[in-house]
């Protein structure tokens, strides 16, 4: 019989996840807090549980996609959590959510005979629909072959070790950079468009020389120069990532002077547009102090 799989967090990327999982013929379980999303997934063949404790009594292998450290403890560990749940083995954490959780909550599965594997993902909405996303998985060796062929309807696994939270790190260094690079493009972008150059010949030129970035690539094509601002990650969680990814950096003793100018700017942009509005906002800011 077919494994069931349970998904809980049904959000941008999480709703766009678990229909892969319907298509590819898997019997899947969700949960969502907000009803909108968990009737659009039970439109697309999913069956709906009234928490994540009844995902993980009807589910075989739990997938979790959530916003923040605090709500995926709560649902991992919490009264009505995923480990309080009968038949589940093992729970997966696709979310960014730092080596600290993952920590906690592969503790205290493992405890109870159970496994964990933290697997953020990098891609964004578009990635998570085509199935085109990075994975990046830490966990038990023994087990993850069995994981990875589930992991594979996502996009492409990387295997990064067994100690918990060494996928987070990775996931972390890299939407450190990407923060980053959407940071430093808009300064750029705001100059040049000062100076009277077109945009999009900006970045076609920067594509095809030696400042081309994720943000130059896609994020400003997309999502800024068409003024959608629509690419799909909110400040509030890029800002979630870089303080996480500094905290962490802090604790271990690696400087970051110039990660911490990146989160003044996210700080800054979720002040002036809110927690809630694109990432790619930021440009909206700078745009704002040049006077373009
Ligand atoms: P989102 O806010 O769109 O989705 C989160 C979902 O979780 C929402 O549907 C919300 O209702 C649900 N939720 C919140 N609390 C809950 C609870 N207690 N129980 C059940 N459901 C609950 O977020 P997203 O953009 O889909 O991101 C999810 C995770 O993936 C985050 O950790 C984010 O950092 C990470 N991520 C996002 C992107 C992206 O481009 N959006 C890319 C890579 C990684």
């Amino acid at each position: 019989a077919d494994r069931v799989l349970g998904f809980i967090g049904l959000g941008q990327m999480g709703s766009r996840m678990a229909a892969r999982l319907l298509e590819a013929g898997h019997p899947v379980v969700v949960f969502d807090r907000a009803p909108g999303p968990l009737a659009e997934l039970v439109a697309k063949g999913a069956t709906a549980a009234a928490s994540p404790r009844e995902v993980a009594d009807r589910a075989d292998l739990v997938f979790g996609s959530l916003p923040t450290p605090a709500i995926l403890r709560d649902v991992a560990l919490g009264p009505d959590g995923v480990l309080a749940g009968q038949r589940a083995r093992c729970f997966v954490d696709l979310s960014t959510t730092g080596p600290r959780v993952a920590g906690e909550v592969a503790a205290a599965f493992t405890e109870a005979g159970r496994s964990t594997f933290d697997c953020p993902v990098s891609g964004g909405k578009g990635g998570a629909a085509a199935g085109t996303l990075a994975l990046m998985v830490s966990g038990p060796r023994a087990e993850y072959d069995s994981l990875e062929p589930v992991l594979r309807v996502f996009g492409k696994p990387f295997y990064c070790g067994e100690k918990p939270g060494q996928a987070q790190v990775m996931k972390l260094c890299n939407n450190l950079l990407a923060a980053t690079a959407l940071a430093a493009s808009s300064e750029a972008l705001a100059m040049g468009v000062k100076a009277g150059l077109d945009p999009n010949l900006m970045c076609e030129v920067i594509n095809a020389s030696s400042g081309r970035n994720s943000a130059t690539q896609d994020k400003f094509p997309r999502a800024v120069i068409p003024r959608t601002f629509d690419f799909g990650f909110t400040t509030g969680l890029s800002l979630k990532d870089v303080r996480l990814c500094l905290e962490e950096a802090e604790a271990m003793g690696v400087p970051m002077p110039v990660g911490n100018a990146t989160r003044q700017m996210l700080a800054i942009t979720a002040a002036l547009h809110g927690l809630d509005s694109d990432f790619t906002s930021i440009a909206k800011t700078v745009e704002n102090w040049a006077g373009v």
